[in-house]
């Protein structure tokens, strides 16, 4: 079972926020809490603990290749479960 060390875990206390070093599907851009537009972030925690800098809505500005705690990738079940068919198509196992 993987174990996080807490020690090692970097960003804002409270949040884990950090911003950007290229998480990939797990940026800021591709979770369900982001907005494009002004890029900022509305997820429940984020917004009551951030120090990061602030919309007048409340909203924390986040950069789109950062990433927190609290990503939820965007569709992410309908892409794994994607996914994990394509996989089993390309090992001959599957249903
Ligand atoms: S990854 Fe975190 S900071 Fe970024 S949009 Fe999602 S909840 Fe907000």
């Amino acid at each position: 079972m993987l174990e996080i060390d807490s020690s090692k875990v970097k960003g804002e206390p409270g949040t884990g926020y950090e911003a950007p070093d290229g998480k990939g599907p797990f940026e800021c851009a591709n979770c369900r809490y982001f907005s494009a537009g002004a890029s900022t972030c509305r997820q429940s925690t984020m917004t009551r603990v951030s120090k990061q800098p602030r919309e007048k809505d409340g909203r924390v500005q986040v950069d789109p290749h950062g990433c927190c705690e609290y990503v939820e990738r965007k569709g992410s079940a309908r892409e794994d479960a994607f996914r994990a068919a394509a996989e089993a198509r390309d090992t001959g196992g599957g249903a």
